[in-house]
This record gives C-alpha cells, structure tokens and sequence, in this order.
C-alpha cells in the first residue's frame, strides 16, 4: 500500500496531474484554530483525523541546505479534513489514495508554530502523499560546513523537540499523536544517514539508506543525521556511531551502556526498543543529548576520556522509559518526561557506582534547581510543574524546574511510599500507559488511585496539588546530603583560612567533587588566588568541559582575564546550550563583558544551532 501510493504520485508527477487543483499558498478559509485544539502548540485535530503511520523519501542536498521529496501519510477517523503541522515548508502538490490531487490550504502564519496545512478529504480516504521542499532556515536541519567537523566532510543533524519536526516533515506535530514510520534517504557520495529507527551498520553502495521504526512515537522524536560516520558495536543490544576519527574514544566513554540497560531494566521492566545505540555529533549540537528512540544523539562534550560524564547516556537511556514510551502530551506536561527521566537517571547511576555517588549527582541538581528558583522566582507561575505555555515557545519550559523540581517531587514520593512500594508503581505506570501519551491531570489522578489511597496518610503527606500546580519547593521535600561533598568543604575551608592550593587533600576527587568545589567558591577572590587556583589543579587547561565551563564561570566572576582565549575557544568551539548560556549570561553582567561577548559571539553564532543562537541573542539583546 506505501509502495503503491507512491508509484501513483510519480505518474501523477509524470502526467502532470498535479498542480490543477491544489489551492494557493495563504489562502484562507482553514477551520483550523487554537482553540479547538486540546494541545496549545499544534494546529493539528487528532481527534478528528489522526496519522498512524508516516513514509519519508527524502533527498539530502548540501549544495542547497535543503531536504526534497515526498512524506505519505496514513491516518485514521472519519473527518472531512486532516490538519497538519508545517513551519516554512514549501509544499508542492499532494496527492490522494485515489490517484487525484487533493484540495489543499496553508493557514496564516502563527508566531512559533508556523501554518496549519489543511487537506480536504473526500470519503473513504486513509492517505495521502506530501511533495515539499524544506527552507535552508529550517530550525530542525542544522547543516555543518565541513570545517565544522573533525573529519573534514559536510555533517547534517535534525533535533525535533519541542516543535520543530513541523520544520522539515508535514506531520501532525503534537507529542499526543503516535506513528510508526519508515524512510529512504537519498544521500550525497561517501555519507551515511542514521535515524531514530532500525539502522544500517554499514556504508550504502548506491548512497540510499532505507529506516523502519516499527513502534509509534510522537513527531518530536523524528530524527535523521547524515555524515562520514562509522559503527562500533558495545554489546549485544548496543552501539555507537561517530565520525571515525572521534568513535574509539566514544566506545570507550561508553563502555558501560549494556550495564545501564539491565540496571533500567531490572528497575522499571523491559527495554521496548530492541537496540540502543549512540550517536556522538559534532559540538555544535545545542544539547547534551536528545533521546531519539533506538539512537540517541550526543554531545561530544561528555567524552571526559574518564567516564565522568556518562550520567547524560543514563539520561537518554532513561527516557526509554519515561518520555519515549510514556509521553507527556502537551509542552505543559514536559515534567511527565524529564522530572521522571533525570529521576531514574539517578537511580541508574546508583546502580551502578553505588549511594554516594548517586547522592553526589542529587546535591549537584538540587544546587541547579536553587539558581533556577532564583533566578526566576520562587513565586513565579514557570516553577510550577505544571505549565502554561500557551502562545509561548515551548522551550521556555526547558528549566530546572521540569528536570530538577521533578526529580525531588518523585524522590520526595519514594521517601514517603518506601523505595519497594514506590518502584512497583512506576514499574506498572511505564506497563500500564506504554506507547500512550498522557497529561499530568491523568497521572495525578492514576498517581492517587493506585498509589495514594492505597496508603493511609500517604495523599496528606504527599501535597500533591502543592508539588504540581504551585510555587516553588514544598517544605516536605526529601533532602539530600552528601557525605563526600562535606569533605570538600572541609576542604575549600582550609583554603578560605589560607591553606595554598598546593596544599589541599583533593586525592580521589572525581568531576563532581571539582563541580562542587568550584561552584563554592566565593566571587571577590584575587588575581593571586586564581592564579594558585589555576597552577595547582590545571582548570583552564582541562579536557572536562563541564570543570572548564565551572572553572570559566568563576574566571568572569571575578575578573580574571587570564583565561580569556581559553573561554574564546570554548564558546566557538562547542555550541552546547548548556554551557554557553550560563557563561554569556554572566559576561553580560558588565559593560566590558558584555562588548567582549558580542565580539565573540558575532564569530562564533553562526557555528550555533539555532535553538542555542536564539537562547544567546536574548542574553546579549542581539540583533545581528
Ligand atoms: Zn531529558
């Protein structure tokens, strides 16, 4: 049926039957509007016409910085139209199940969420074929020039989340609508296409890559790369993909990934994606990792070259679980993902390297989540883990708040529950709504009934309504305390009352102990002490880029310019939103840092993804 429906639109092409009836762009007269739509950020009408399963046939041009071919779409329900999700794609003709062009119209442009495409559906209809053309701005496509890369040759990467898959693949773009999906991705001479689905090993002769993902999943979880990659197998149901000169390395950082598995596995029962694998883009990649089922997408700043930094592959892998197969349903939802997700990335890790460094992980997110509370407000409406991002980007719910005011709210419900009974609960929750969508009205409510009111006392001690739908951090909170971080304060202590750096026990310090040692550091120290500081423990000099962004962070606070070039290099050279944000954000504290930052970064934006550029011109009030 796939095959057959677009055998039909190459004769339409061939005949030329398309383009007679299509409607123009911008014409109005489209039904669709926000209001009827249960998701804030998507035109879509799943409830009407909802997709079940997309067929991608794209063709990957450099030259042009654009993607060319076709997406056929089936679907369900028995609407008159199906409402998709488009931002700046050229649409070029759309062709029915029955052979005959369809009526179709783009909707007014919507700040962030783009135009509404809307299809006229005559009876009987279960899908239709999609001829388009991406834009060379696409926000999803980040094309890098090949001295971008370390092996000299051109690299393409998408990121979907929230809403940009509507950038590069007409499709109902809510994270509430599940597909399955395959794809053929027509690629130029000597590159490899990898997506979030099954993946070839090896290179294509002819440079075609065929992909199936058999499971459904929401848009925002479409993903593609295209470059000189090379496969390195880590287990039996593992892998990494690199550019060659950078994946040994990266199967050494990532050694331990089949340990992690069965550590998830053991906790919140099987892995629902039959492989797992890495893929390690270039730095300029805005994030540390996006969980892209069966590939995950990485930084290349987490090779520490000491395993220091494998708590983001735990990450990923934990949205194996919680996101990737229960999903929120709305950006409002977003805690259902990563409040869950960097919960049982801690418990993951306390698998396997034990309590105290696990809690060591704790104390650093619960440090994160105080400069979040801080820095917007401990009353403001955005600390609620429930948010309302309508007519906002949804990447303004990208804070602490999901990720760390989540994790405490669920390690709060574990101290209450009891670990034993707390696990059984989310090991049926993940059984229980697999492969569905839900909001946190739905889990609040399966939260109470199964869990809650199965426990005298336990729904008083738990204020749910207080976590959820208020500000800030409820006072029965679970702490955390650190055994091994009292030791560095001792530490940092002695150096306060005049000990020199040479001097310091720091014997056995692994990067979270640096991370907390430098965060305490105070913001008048002088030249003298920084320079002790630097001699010492070789901060600017350090391979960790998580200590190297530290370490700058403290270097701007206080003045010190002796790290300059260093931090120049690092803001051109890694494009990761997590590390530039703080380190612009402080530079633009002051008149000097901040004309020195704008001198940076007219160098180094256009290296920048556009998710980490859009984050960084609001900091510097940036206008080009
Ligand atoms: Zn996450």
């Amino acid at each position: 049926m796939r095959q057959d429906i677009q055998l039909v639109l190459v004769l339409a092409l061939t005949f030329g039957l398309l383009g007679c009836s299509a409607a123009p762009e911008g014409e109005t007269g489209s039904s669709s509007t926000m209001t009827d739509s249960l998701d804030p950020h998507s035109f879509a009408r799943p409830d009407e016409v909802r997709v079940t399963h997309l067929a991608l046939d794209l063709t990957v041009d450099f030259d042009h910085r654009i993607l060319e071919g076709t997406a056929a779409l089936e679907f369900e329900g028995e609407g008159s139209e199906l409402v998709l999700d488009t931002r700046n794609l050229d649409i070029q003709a759309i062709l029915l199940d029955d052979g005959t062009a369809a009526d179709f119209s783009l909707g007014e442009e919507v700040e962030f969420l783009g135009r509404s495409l809307t299809i006229a559906l005559p009876a009987g209809t279960k899908s239709a074929i999609v001829r388009y053309v991406t834009d060379p701005s696409a926000e999803a496509l980040q094309w890098l020039s090949p001295q971008q890369t370390s092996g000299g040759k051109p690299f393409l990467f998408t990121q979907s989340q929230a809403i940009l898959a509507r950038t590069w693949v007409p499709c109902q773009d809510s994270p509430a609508v599940r597909m399955t999906y395959e794809a053929t991705i027509r690629v130029p001479t000597g590159l490899m296409a990898v997506m979030s689905a099954e993946n070839a090993t090896e290179r294509s002769p002819q440079d075609i890559y065929t992909f199936r993902m058999a499971q459904p999943i929401p848009s925002y979880l479409l993903a593609l790369a295209v470059g000189d990659l090379a496969f390195q197998s880590l287990g039996e149901r593992s892998g990494v993909f690199a550019e060659p000169s950078v994946l040994k390395k990266a199967a050494w950082e990532f050694a331990e990934v089949e340990e992690m598995m069965d550590a998830a596995e053991r906790l919140y029962g099987p892995y629902r994606w039959e492989r797992y694998d890495l893929l390690v883009l270039p730095p300029s990649f805005p994030f540390g990792g996006m969980e892209n089922p069966r590939l995950t997408f990485a930084t290349p700043t987490i090779l520490a070259g000491d395993r220091s930094l494998v708590a983001l592959v735990a990450h990923e892998l934990a949205h194996s679980w919680s996101g990737n197969l229960v999903t929120n349903a709305t950006w409002n939802d977003f805690w259902l993902n990563e409040g869950f997700t960097s919960y049982i990335e801690n418990r993951i890790m306390e698998e396997l390297y034990g309590t105290d460094y696990a809690k060591m992980l704790a104390v650093l997110s619960r440090q994160d989540l105080a400069d979040t509370l801080e820095e917007i407000g401990p009353e403001a409406a955005d600390t609620h883990l429930f948010l309302d991002l309508r007519n906002r980007n949804p990447d303004d719910g990208m804070t602490a708040i999901a990720y760390d005011k989540g994790a405490a709210f669920l390690a709060t419900m574990e101290s209450l529950a009891g670990r034993e009974v707390w696990d059984d609960f989310l090991a049926d929750y993940f059984s229980t709504f697999g492969f569905e969508s839900l909001d946190t009205e739905r889990f609040a409510s399966y939260l109470t009934e199964n869990l809650l009111d199965a426990n005298p006392g336990l729904a008083d001690k738990a204020r749910l309504e207080e976590w959820i739908y208020g500000p800030g951090l409820p006072s029965n909170i679970a702490p955390v305390v650190s055994g091994a971080f009292d030791e560095v304060d001792r530490v940092a202590a002695a150096w306060a009352e005049g000990a020199t750096a040479a001097e310091l026990e720091t014997a056995g310090w692994t990067t979270h102990h640096w991370l907390y040692f430098l965060r305490g550091l105070p913001d008048n120290l002088s030249g003298t002490q920084m320079t002790g500081l630097d001699k010492a423990f070789g901060f600017t000099t350090s391979g960790n880029s998580e200590i190297l962004c530290a370490w700058l962070t403290v270097a701007i606070r206080n003045d010190y310019r002796e790290t300059d070039s260093a931090l120049e290099d690092f803001l051109t050279r890694v494009g990761r939103r997590k590390f530039l944000k703080p380190l612009y954000a402080e530079l633009a504290k002051t008149e000097r840092g901040l004309e020195w930052a704008r001198g940076v970064y007219a160098g180094a934006r256009s290296g920048y993804h556009s998710i980490s550029a859009g984050t960084i011109d609001e900091i510097l009030s940036w206008s080009g």
